[in-house]
C-alpha cells in the first residue's frame, strides 16, 4: 500500500469508530417529532416518503392535510388504497382562495379534531400534519392546543410537521428539524408546477 492508501485507510478507521460510538450511544427507542420546514421544495414529498416507509412495514398511518387538501396529490391517490392509511382533509381546501376567516377557522377546527383523535391513538404509528404551520400563523389553531396534543401522544407514535415558518416552540420540542433551503425553484423562471413531480 502506498502512503496515500495508508492515510485513507486510517481516516476510514477513525470515521468508522466515531460512527460506531454514535450508534452505541443511541439506545433510546421511542416515537419522534420531526419538523420539515424552510422555503425550499421537498417538505411534503419527504413526509409522504416517510408515510410510504411506515406503510411498507404494515404500520398504521394518519395524514392530515391542512390548506392544500383539495389539491391533487399523486401520493395520496396511490397510497389511499392501503387500508392502514387514513387521510383527513381540511374542507375548504385552499385558504388563499377562500379568504374567509370564519369558514377557514371552522374547517381547520374540524380537521384538527380528526388529528387529535389520531394523536391519541396508540395504534397509529405515524401522524403527518401537513402544512399545519400556516394554521398557527393565521391563528386558526393556537400553539398551546397543538403542543398539548403532541406532548400527550403515545410514546411510540411519530409525528411529522411540515410547512414554512414553523413556530419556534415546535422546532424547540422536535427531535429532528430539517430546513429545506431554496437554492433555486423552477417556478421563479416561469415553469409551471408539474403533475407527478410537484403534486
Ligand atoms: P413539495 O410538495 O414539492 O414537497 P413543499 O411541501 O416543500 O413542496 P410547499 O411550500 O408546501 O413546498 O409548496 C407546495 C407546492 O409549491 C409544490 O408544488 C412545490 O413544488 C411548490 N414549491 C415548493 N417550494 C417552492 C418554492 N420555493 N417556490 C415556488 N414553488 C415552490
Ligand atoms: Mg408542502
Amino acid at each position: 500500500m502506498n502512503d496515500r492508501d495508508t492515510r485513507h485507510q486510517q481516516a476510514m478507521q477513525r470515521l468508522k469508530s466515531r460512527v460506531d460510538e454514535k450508534v452505541a450511544e443511541a439506545t433510546e427507542q421511542r416515537g419522534l417529532l420531526l419538523v420539515f420546514t424552510g422555503n425550499g421544495k421537498g417538505k411534503t414529498t419527504a413526509a409522504w416518503g416517510t408515510v410510504t416507509r411506515a406503510l411498507g412495514y404494515g404500520y398504521r398511518v394518519g395524514v392530515v392535510q391542512f390548506i392544500k387538501g383539495l389539491w391533487e396529490c399523486g401520493e395520496r391517490e396511490r397510497l389511499v388504497e392501503d387500508s392502514n392509511l387514513e387521510v383527513a382533509i381540511m374542507a375548504t381546501g385552499f385558504t388563499w382562495d377562500t379568504q374567509n376567516r370564519e369558514a377557514d377557522t371552522r374547517a381547520c377546527r374540524e380537521v384538527w379534531a380528526k388529528a387529535e383523535r389520531m394523536l391519541a391513538d396508540p395504534d397509529v404509528y405515524l401522524v403527518v400534519l401537513d402544512e399545519i404551520t400556516y394554521m398557527l400563523k393565521f391563528g386558526y389553531l393556537d400553539i398551546e392546543t397543538v403542543k398539548r396534543a403532541l406532548e400527550n401522544r403515545p410514546a411510540e407514535q411519530t409525528v411529522i410537521i411540515t410547512g414554512r415558518n414553523a413556530h419556534r416552540e415546535l422546532t424547540a420540542m422536535a427531535d429532528t428539524v430539517t430546513e429545506m433551503q431554496e437554492v433555486r425553484h423552477a417556478f421563479n423562471s416561469g415553469v409551471q408546477a408539474r403533475r407527478g413531480i410537484d403534486y
